[in-house]
């Protein structure tokens, strides 16, 4: 079974598996980001806003 690799969007920093990312739309990912948070609240956090986050979900802290 192949392990389904989590790639993180280069726009904004979503982490996700699939084609395209289910927060902004692009489809460039990086496989190098380093950590990752969970927002819950993605409007209402200063992350959130600073991302650009329309949903709650998986992002990485930083990507190459
Ligand atoms: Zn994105």
């Amino acid at each position: 079974m192949a392990k389904v690799k989590e790639k993180s969007c280069v726009n904004c920093k979503r982490i996700y598996v699939g084609d395209s990312c289910p927060n902004c739309g692009h489809n460039m990912t990086t496989e190098g980001f380093k950590g990752k948070m969970y927002l819950f609240n993605a409007k209402d956090s200063e992350i959130g806003n600073k991302l650009g986050a329309e949903s709650e979900g998986e992002f990485a802290i930083k990507t190459k």
